[in-house]
């Protein structure tokens, strides 16, 4: 998962960060309106944490155009108390939650796994796939007992097509999700093919791996129906 953080607040800002490193999250921050639309014009972004009160404009103008160039994108808004009329502008404008502050970290983890689960059509955080049992939070794959451990880009890989479960997904589609990067073209990201037969691979090792597939002239899907 891609975070942007837009906020000017350093100390808050930075106790973000931390916190989304610890939880394996990449991520990137922003401090102004300006920045955070040069990051945005190049990367694509799961999750924009929304700063509404920054100090070249309001964070309301970057949610308009996040909704109209990258209207998958989960936007939560970290609004200040009082900011009540701002906040009601946000969800009509499209935003998918807000925390005012002070908010504990505990709960906007919580709050963007439940969006996530919403978005997806998920009940849980706890996937069985096959043999395999994947938990989107912890992180963590296993079968039958057996740990097994996944670089974090594969990890993320697996974890996409899983909540997109049933659906294929283009080498293009992993690749901005993983990276983030909007430049890549889908002849280019063989970085994709590489990362599937690792995790193909390392799975393999375990049990019988016939849901993750290859699908001919677009790319690879999980198929939970077998
Ligand atoms: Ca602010």
């Amino acid at each position: 998962m891609k975070v942007l953080l837009i906020e000017d607040e350093h100390a808050l800002s930075d106790e973000i960060v931390n916190f989304l490193a610890k939880l394996q999250y990449d991520y990137e921050t922003a401090y102004t309106v300006k920045s955070a639309t040069a990051l945005l014009a190049e990367r694509y972004f799961d999750v924009i944490l929304l700063d509404l009160g920054l100090p070249d404009g309001d964070g309301l103008e970057i949610l308009k155009s996040v909704k109209m160039d990258q209207s998958d994108s989960i936007v939560i808004i970290l609004s200040a108390k009082g900011d009540i009329n701002h906040r009601i502008n946000g969800l009509e404008l499209g935003a998918d939650d807000y925390l005012s502050k002070p908010f504990s970290l505990a709960e906007l983890h919580a709050r963007i796994q439940a969006i996530i689960r919403r978005k997806f059509g998920t009940n849980g955080n706890v996937f069985q796939i096959g043999e395999f049992t994947v938990d989107m939070v912890a992180r963590m794959v296993s079968c039958k007992d057996n740990q097994i451990s996944l670089y974090r880009k594969e990890f993320d890989i697996l974890s996409y097509l899983i909540l997109n479960k049933n659906r294929p997904l283009t080498r293009g589609q992993l690749y901005e999700h993983v990276w983030g990067d909007l430049s890549i073209s889908n002849g280019d990201s063989n970085y994709i093919d590489v990362h599937i037969k690792n995790i193909r691979k390392k799975l393999a090792l375990h049990a019988t791996v016939e849901w993750l597939e290859s699908v001919r002239g677009i790319g690879y899907k999980v198929n939970i129906s077998k």
